[in-house]
């Protein structure tokens, strides 16, 4: 008796055995495996985040460099384009940028500028500022036909700055992606010099920094990476109102600009950078130029070009030298 209750017993745990031996297994296997499938697909996750950020560090130690120089330090003629393989053509050597300080005198100024050229309207425009013995800047575009390239040429010949301001002028372009506003300021810039000898430092945004066809974090980003390669943007103070592809009148042209500047003195400026557009459409620019040279003359006001001494206007501020 007692031997066959100890047999079934000794069954029943053998049997019991092997099932826990078979259930068990199975059921950590089943756990692993989903959590295998877990962490694979974190695994990828991680990857990608970790492309991503070696993408970035690598950009960052290349736009990080010019910084690195000390400020105000002479650099020497062969110092090395740290950006030799991205947009080589984007960069200004230490010793043509921005000084630390802008030391401006305190005379009143005037800063004429002409968006958009070159444009049939230019060398009407060039006339006046002969004529009246008044330098200003020229934020061109791209354009590669031969009178073109006459009138980029003139601009520098006259003493005047030439500035950039996009190649095609095309928001959906120059504001896609940094690689795309850095391939139309390289092209524009390489159209100035071959055009001129003359490599612009300065750049104006087609609509202005603050212009709602960007998003704001690519802008700070182009921001930076301009500011890297050593070059400065310029907004405005005073804008003649007349925006591409409209004709205005003389006295719309007039009244824009002067009650821009009375508001200004008003509050104490005595310092402008006007924004007028250098196109076909504009045709009464130049008609209205001497008149109002003259007037801004007479209250004492300077003119000069913008170069990158003179202090910028800047609507969007990013912590930059
Ligand atoms: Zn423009």
């Amino acid at each position: 008796m007692v031997n066959r209750r100890n047999v079934r017993i000794f069954k029943t745990v053998i049997i019991s055995a092997i099932i826990a031996m078979i259930v068990i297994p199975t059921i950590i296997a089943i756990v692993q495996s989903v959590r295998i499938g877990y962490l694979q697909s974190e695994i990828v996750e991680l990857y990608t985040q970790v492309a991503d950020l070696s993408k970035r560090s690598e950009r960052n130690s290349i736009s990080n460099k010019p910084l690195l120089d000390s400020p105000g330090g002479s650099a020497s003629q062969d110092e090395e384009n740290p950006f030799k393989d991205y947009h080589p053509g984007l960069w200004i050597p230490t010793k043509d940028r921005a000084p630390d300080n802008y030391t401006e005198n305190s005379s009143p100024m005037i800063y004429f500028t002409f968006d958009d050229g070159p444009s049939p309207v230019t060398d009407e425009v060039l006339d006046i500022l002969k004529e009246k013995g008044v330098k200003a800047t020229f934020f061109v575009i791209g354009r590669e036909d031969e009178e073109s390239k006459r009138l980029y040429k003139r601009i520098v010949d006259e003493g005047h700055a030439i500035a950039m301001h996009s190649y095609t002028h095309d928001y959906s372009k120059v504001y896609a992606s940094i690689d795309s506003f850095l391939e139309e300021f390289e092209r524009l810039s390489q159209v100035i010099v071959d055009a001129t000898g003359v490599k612009p430092t300065v750049y104006r945004f087609p609509g202005g920094s603050n212009n709602s066809n960007v998003d704001p974090g690519l802008m700070k980003e182009i921001i930076q990476e301009m500011g890297a390669r050593g070059y400065v943007f310029y907004d405005w103070h005073t804008s003649a109102e007349d925006a591409v592809g409209h004709s205005v009148t003389e006295e719309h042209l007039y009244n824009a600009i002067m009650k821009n500047i009375n508001n200004r003195e008003k509050s104490g400026y005595n310092r402008a950078i006007i924004l007028a557009h250098d196109s076909s459409a504009n045709v009464n620019l130049p008609k209205v130029l001497p008149r109002l040279i003259d007037e801004l003359k007479e209250r004492g006001y300077l003119f000069d070009s913008v170069t990158n001494r003179v202090q910028p206007e800047q609507f969007v501020k990013v912590g930059q030298k």
